[in-house]
């Protein structure tokens, strides 16, 4: 180790020098990409816990016109976060989600916000500018946050969402099973409704101590007046432990994979008549 020392960190260096590198020029691509319209947003379909009705829609961000090849959000929602380009590309998801859904009567919309928007302090009045423009009535819009800022910046994530929810919008914790808090600590948010992981609820039919965990996050929530929606829901069986557990709302492959709006709307005429 002492003789490759200065080697070691001269590879190190070179390493971290190619991925500032990569990410710079991954900064770039979206910052044209939102000038030139390359995004798009998908919906995918959150069904009630019989898996009858379709109560709601996650927007979800795609960008199928990258020139350089479609790459997924988990590949660049963390380099739009560490840029401040999340800002205007969570703006973008907002407004058009809102457009795409309004006419869609009865359907609520669920939009992804990352704890980075937070630190713009124009955030809420950015917000209620879009649903003002777009009529899009806030009592549909429930917004899914993410633990880490709540716990980094308790103060500055409380007053957020009591403001967001004092305009009528809704707020569910997102990923809840991946972070390492309690939903009891997290109940002095306000959440309305958790949102357990799919790397959670996908285990509850094989994994027992998975399902013990879900069974029991589900019971404390509603307890504590939260409703429960869980992701990736693959299978019947999934579903039905789920519903027998107490979760309202059903979120996965099971149902629709995510789709543009287009196919959305078929899918409702096709499911409501
Ligand atoms: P998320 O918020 O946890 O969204 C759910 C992810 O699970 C989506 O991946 C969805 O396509 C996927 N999924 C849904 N049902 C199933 C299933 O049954 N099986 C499997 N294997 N996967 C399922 P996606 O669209 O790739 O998004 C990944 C993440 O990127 C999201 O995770 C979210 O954290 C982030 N993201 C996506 N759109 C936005 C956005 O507009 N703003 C922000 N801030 N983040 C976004
Ligand atoms: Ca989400
Ligand atoms: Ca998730
Ligand atoms: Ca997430």
């Amino acid at each position: 180790v002492k003789e490759n020392g200065k080697a070691g960190v001269r590879v190190y260096s070179a390493a971290l020098d190619a991925a500032r590198h990569r990410q710079q020029e991954l900064e770039g691509e979206i910052r044209q990409g939102l000038n030139d319209g390359q995004f798009e947003v998908f919906y995918q379909p959150i069904v009630d816990a019989e898996g009858k009705d379709i109560v709601s829609v996650e927007a979800l961000l795609r960008w199928p016109r990258r020139p350089a090849g479609a790459i997924g959000p988990d590949q660049f929602i963390c380099v739009a976060e560490a840029s401040g380009l999340i800002n205007p590309l969570g703006l973008f998801v907002l407004r058009r989600a809102c457009q795409d859904i309004l006419e869609a009567k009865g359907l609520n919309l669920s939009v992804n916000v990352s704890p980075a928007q937070f630190r713009d302090p124009d955030f809420e009045a950015k917000i209620a500018a879009v649903l003002a423009e777009t009529g899009f009535p806030a009592q549909r819009l429930e917004f899914e946050l993410t633990e880490g800022y709540l716990i980094d910046h308790p103060e500055r994530a409380m007053a957020v969402i009591a403001s967001l929810k004092g305009m009528g919008v809704s707020i569910a914790l997102d990923d809840f099973g991946v972070g390492y808090t309690s939903i009891a600590y997290l109940q002095r948010y306000g959440f309305d409704r958790i949102k357990i992981d799919k790397s959670l609820a996908g285990r509850i039919a094989t994994d027992k101590k998975a399902g013990v965990l879900v069974a029991g996050a589900i019971y404390i929530a509603n307890g504590l007046d939260m409703a429960v929606t869980a992701e990736g829901v693959e299978t019947e069986e999934q579903a039905d432990l789920l519903r027998l557990a107490g979760c309202q709302c059903l979120q996965g492959f099971r149902y629709s994979e995510p789709k543009p709006i287009d196919e959305i709307r078929d899918w409702l005429t096709e499911r409501r008549g």
